[in-house]
């Protein structure tokens, strides 16, 4: 068997010893005799699961007590809509912040809801910065302010969690969460799709806080409303068990990691070894602006046109996969999310170096 260095942005690279340990209990977990594909959702032994997943994920993020934690489906573009449904609370307004192609998402939804508000956007430099805070224009009768603190297409991030007083913050982590602690009680709700650094496609996680709950629209969907999950822990109606005990999975291998102070030292590191190549070099290219750059995310152009083909290919073939950046913006973008190890980044540097010195 042999496993490539996967570079991509989502569904995204998985921990070895995480999927080791899937692939043991595969067909009989823990004595039972049934694998937890096979376990009905309201057995014990899945309780005992999803329990012990939340209360990692809790311990992780030291997520205060008035705090929910939703194991959901419908990705985080669901909470794209989810999230006014919820939070308008009989407001018609909402503040947005516009970063990038994900941003544009969330806004775009949210206004077949209610009333938008761009606090800020760096759209005219082509997203390569995060607008500066004296630069926003918030409402104070907003209802929330939305913002995607990882844009995982352009690969710009937020270093800083922005101040909006009284009016909840809410985060679209899907790129970012579990990459570095975070402050939780400093947002309303923080959402994330699972397939980057929580685990496997098909769970959303929602962190929401007790008074956003309960006062969504008269209209809501049963699904879209954050009380129906709360009051029956997640399982209102048959939740993604696998994807849900492969993220307890993950949790379970990034406490033995030491954590999240741990792990964001870890993903620094490989940023910096990827950044620092790139910025020595004449041949590659990454356009955003150094304050903003991603740890998660980065993008980079070859200087010279023609050659992004040849240089998948050969990446390829040395078994660093899934480099072509987003079809929106071209060029290559390596995602280099918790799973993926210091050494996987220095394979990639040492190829690209010898691809600079061989192309000609
Ligand atoms: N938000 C961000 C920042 C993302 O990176 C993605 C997917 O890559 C999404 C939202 C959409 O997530 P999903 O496919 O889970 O709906």
């Amino acid at each position: 068997m042999t496993r490539v260095y996967n570079f991509s942005a989502g569904p995204a690279i998985l921990p070895e010893e995480v999927m080791e340990q899937a692939r043991d209990e595969m067909l009989d977990w823990q004595g039972t005799g049934m694998s937890v594909m096979e376990m009905s959702h309201r057995g014990k032994q899945f309780m005992s699961i999803a329990k012990q997943a939340e209360a990692d994920f809790r311990e992780l993020l030291a997520i205060p007590d008035n705090y929910q934690v939703l194991f959901l489906q419908g990705g985080a573009t669901s909470q794209f809509a989810m999230v006014p449904i919820n939070l308008l609370q009989g407001n018609q307004k909402a503040d947005y912040v516009c970063t990038g192609h994900w941003s544009k998402k969330a806004i775009a939804e949210g206004r077949r809801f209610c009333e938008i508000n761009l606090a800020a956007s760096s759209e005219e430099n082509g997203f390569q910065h995060i607008p500066p805070h004296q630069e926003w224009h918030l409402d104070p009768g907003a209802a929330y302010v939305h913002y995607t603190p990882n844009e995982t297409i352009a690969g710009v991030e937020f270093h800083w969690i922005p101040d909006t007083g009284e009016v909840p913050l809410v985060a679209d982590m899907s790129s970012t969460l579990l990459s570095r602690p975070v402050d939780v009680s400093r947002f309303g709700v923080i959402y994330a799709g699972a397939q980057k650094n929580i685990g496997c496609a098909g769970l959303t996680v929602v962190i929401v806080r007790d008074d956003l709950i309960g006062q969504p629209l008269k209209s809501a969907p049963t699904m879209f409303d954050y009380q129906i999950h709360r009051d029956h822990n997640s399982m209102y109606n048959t939740p993604p068990t696998y994807a849900w005990y492969i993220a307890g999975l993950v949790f379970g291998w990034l406490k033995r990691k030491g954590g999240l102070t741990a792990i964001a030292e870890v993903n620094r590191a490989k940023a910096d070894t990827l950044y620092r190549f790139i910025d020595n070099s004449d041949f590659y290219y990454n356009p955003v602006e150094r304050a903003s750059r991603s740890r998660m995310n980065i993008p980079f152009i070859l200087s010279e046109q023609g050659l992004d083909g040849v240089f998948l290919q050969q990446a390829e073939k040395a078994g660093l996969t899934n480099l072509k950046g987003h079809r929106s913006v071209g060029g290559m973008r390596a995602s280099i999310y918790n799973a993926m190890p210091q050494e996987g980044v220095e394979a990639l540097v040492e190829f690209m170096k010898e691809f600079e010195r061989t192309r000609t």
